[in-house]
């Protein structure tokens, strides 16, 4: 089978209320490109990136001149191909690989009628827990709904989310109000939702002592861990001298030079293997052996996805002998989604991994036709700023918070 075209689209579909992080906001929607990789015998593979527009789709487009007459079968090797290490430093294509790898995997799953969890090594489990991703959130720019800003505001989130699809473990993403707010409200949903787990994640904005003053001021808590408290392995390391809970990142150990560091002097407990910034589902199945072998715990990080990506990281999930935590998803805060038979849905806070051959999704052309429309009407959005804080630059660490007491609705294009 050969390779005979590469197709891209970027689409953004709609969130119920924009999501606030340390760094900046998802304004209200996510913005991802859809790949598309044929073959000379009529099977098409998807991948999915995030972010996009005419930059990535182009990006997509040089591919073809790599790509097009290839084996999808020769994977291993398409990882030197696209993303060779030391050509790397002139021009970081690890994104782009993952998104063609999980093509070219659902592509060899189509062609040999067996699901990618069977590529991998075969489904340990068939469904995956996933935890609640609670975010601060902005009124809905439209309809003034869905705001997450007080504290009472959050529990009955976490409450209605609980409700709604099961989780019994729940992720709080902070670094947006100063650490004593955001103390009250983990603290807040620990008491609401006692006998359930928790993380917390501030996205690296604080200084060491903040991280260490937090995550003592949160040891009596049933946590999964503390996620990303502080920025560098260094700190995270002073972090876990002091903090008796394990620490876990997604931006610190994303490459196998920093596995090996952390290996050698541990600094973190936890990786949260993500299969983007990993370069694709099979690098994190690489990844997880690692850790198996040193004792580290391992989840599934969520860079925000739709149905495909997601479909990566359910296959991922089912085949890691070591996953002992519920995934991350921030699927949920998803009004839609650009498959056939619309959103996965969540049963006791888990999602059934697919067993149709491939990734098992089918795109739904008309859905991703209207947002591919909406995309070229709205374009992207600065996933690095705040619509209301215009020109704030956060620090790391930082110390220039949001205010929990500023209700404002942002206006963001809709
Ligand atoms: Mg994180």
């Amino acid at each position: 089978m050969k390779i005979t075209d590469v197709k891209a689209t970027t689409v953004t579909v709609p969130l119920e209320a924009p999501l606030r992080h340390a760094n900046g906001c998802h304004w209200g929607r996510f913005v991802r490109t859809i790949v598309e990789v044929e073959t000379d015998e009529g099977i098409t593979g998807l991948g999915e990136m995030g972010g996009g527009g005419e930059s990535a789709e182009a990006v997509f487009r040089a591919m073809k001149t790599y790509l097009v007459g290839r084996d999808p079968a020769r994977i291993e090797e398409m990882r030197f191909l696209i993303a060779n290490p030391t050509a790397s430093l002139y021009n970081n294509r690890t994104q782009i690989l993952a998104a063609l790898e999980f093509a070219c995997l659902d592509i060899l799953g189509q062609n040999w009628g067996v699901p990618v969890s069977e590529i991998l090594g075969g489904r340990l489990q068939e469904r995956v827990p996933f935890a609640s991703y609670l975010f601060f959130r902005y009124p809905h720019p439209k309809n003034g709904a869905g705001e997450v800003r007080t504290i009472e505001q959050l529990v009955a989130h976490a409450r209605e989310l609980k409700e709604r699809y099961g989780f019994t473990s729940h992720k709080l993403k902070g670094g947006v109000f100063r650490p004593e707010y955001e103390l009250e409200c983990y603290r807040a949903i620990a008491a609401e939702l006692n006998g359930d787990r928790f993380r917390f994640d501030p996205n690296a904005v604080w200084s060491t002592e903040q991280a260490i003053w937090f995550g003592q001021a949160i040891e009596d808590l049933r946590n999964d861990y503390l996620e990303d408290p502080v920025f560098g392995l260094a700190g995270m390391r002073r972090t876990r001298e002091k903090v008796r809970m394990p620490l876990a990142t997604n931006t610190v150990v994303v490459s196998f030079e920093q596995l090996a560091a952390n290996v050698l002097e541990t600094a973190v407990d936890v990786i949260l293997l993500d299969t983007t910034f990993w370069g694709g589902i099979r690098q994190c199945v690489k990844a997880a052996g690692v850790c198996e072998t040193f004792g580290l715990g391992v989840a599934v990080h969520s860079s925000g996805e739709l149905g495909i990506q997601l479909a990566t990281m359910l296959h991922l999930g089912a085949v890691i002998p070591n996953l002992s935590f519920a995934a991350d998803a921030h699927y949920h805060h998803l009004v839609d989604d650009i498959i056939e038979g619309g959103k996965f849905n969540y049963e006791n806070g888990a999602i059934k991994v697919p067993t149709a051959p491939g990734l098992g999704v089918k795109l739904n052309r008309e859905k991703l036709n209207e947002y591919g429309e909406l995309y070229k009407r709205l374009g992207s959005y600065p996933y690095d700023q705040d619509p209301l804080r215009p020109g704030w630059t956060p620090l790391v660490p930082n110390n220039r918070w949001g205010d929990p007491a500023d209700s404002r609705t942002p206006e963001v294009p809709f």
